[in-house]
């Protein structure tokens, strides 16, 4: 049977890493997040985020103009972040609203303050393998794996999905870890056949389940980073069944999550997984708080 990757226990374990090198900072390390509009995801992810700041004695400041703002007054709130002292982290919660231009918001944010690493000057800068903040997720992952001590050298990592904040990072950091990647994408020809050979599969797609046991090597490690929400309950009952803890969930709650892959496969076929909730999702914020002490290491 395979042996879960437990995501709270690794965040746990990165957070109380973090406490003491706070403590030792002669100013606390700030991250400032920007939440426009009324998104109500975006509004869970960002309470989240400002309570483990908070939780970890950092300092944290939330701003939320409202949908209608223009771009320029966003670019300005964003340039008085890049010259606030207090500021080490600056975080612009995506998606941001139709009429808004993301890509200029994304880079105006001052590289050194930029901890989810999106900035093209990050990019560039895990791509040629120099310091700076990685993508929240993907980093998160690589956490994961060396805290359980799975070898990555030499190994075939396939990777599902090609964003930009999930698929692309993560194929470079397993590059960088010596892994053999290969990334695939919605017009890979035979997706099966390509994870088939992964001894680490990493799932980033967006698709309920889609990743089943005829997409995985029996022993290979599974990593789930989707998180997809299933409302439609003849859907979640083809994947968990009828008469299970989930349905009887779903029946309370109206929905379900469910990763990219199958967890009944995953968990049969593999050496480890990540469950979804617990495996992946608790790390993207425990990375975001190791970025944001970073940047303020490196500042102060
Ligand atoms: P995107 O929608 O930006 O990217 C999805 C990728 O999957 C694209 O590259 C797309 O290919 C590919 N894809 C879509 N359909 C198929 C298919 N049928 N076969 C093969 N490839 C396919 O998603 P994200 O990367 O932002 O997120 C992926 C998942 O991870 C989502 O479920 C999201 O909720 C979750 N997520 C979880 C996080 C966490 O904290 N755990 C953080 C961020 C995301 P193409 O490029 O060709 O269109």
């Amino acid at each position: 049977m395979a042996q879960i990757l437990d995501g709270k226990r690794v965040r746990d374990e990165i957070l109380a890493g973090l406490a003491p090198r706070i403590q030792t900072l002669k100013r606390k390390p700030g991250l400032a997040v920007v939440l426009v509009g009324d998104n109500p995801a975006s509004h869970v992810y960002v309470s989240s985020k400002v309570k483990t700041c908070l939780e970890l004695g950092m300092h944290s400041e939330k701003l939320t103009p409202p949908a209608s703002i223009a771009t320029g007054a966003l670019l300005d709130i964003v340039h008085d972040l890049n010259s606030n002292a207090d500021i080490d982290g600056i975080l612009v919660q995506m998606p941001l609203p139709a009429g808004i231009d993301s890509q200029r918001v994304l880079d105006a944010i001052a590289p050194e303050k930029d901890v989810d690493g999106f900035h093209p000057v990050n990019v560039g800068n895990l791509s040629i393998g120099r310091p700076g903040p990685r993508p929240c997720t993907p980093s998160g992952v690589m956490e994961l794996l060396r805290r359980y001590q799975i070898p990555l050298a030499g190994k075939h990592a396939v990777v599902a999905g090609r964003s930009d904040i999930v698929g692309k990072p993560m194929a470079m950091l397993l590059l960088q870890a010596n892994a053999t990647v290969t990334i695939c994408h919605s017009k890979t020809a035979d997706l099966e056949a390509e994870c088939r050979r992964a001894d680490i599969l990493v799932g980033a797609i967006g698709r309920p389940a889609m990743l089943t046991r005829a997409h995985m090597k029996p022993g290979a490690v599974m990593i789930d980073v989707g998180i997809n929400e299933v409302r439609d309950r003849e859907q979640a009952a083809a994947i968990f069944g009828e008469g299970s803890d989930k349905m009887s969930a779903f029946d309370k709650r109206g929905s379900v999550l469910v990763g990219d892959m199958h967890p009944y496969h995953a968990a049969e076929v593999s050496s480890f997984w990540t469950p979804v909730p617990g495996g992946v999702g608790p790390l993207t914020i425990a990375m975001l708080m190791s970025n944001t002490v970073d940047a303020a290491e490196r500042r102060q």
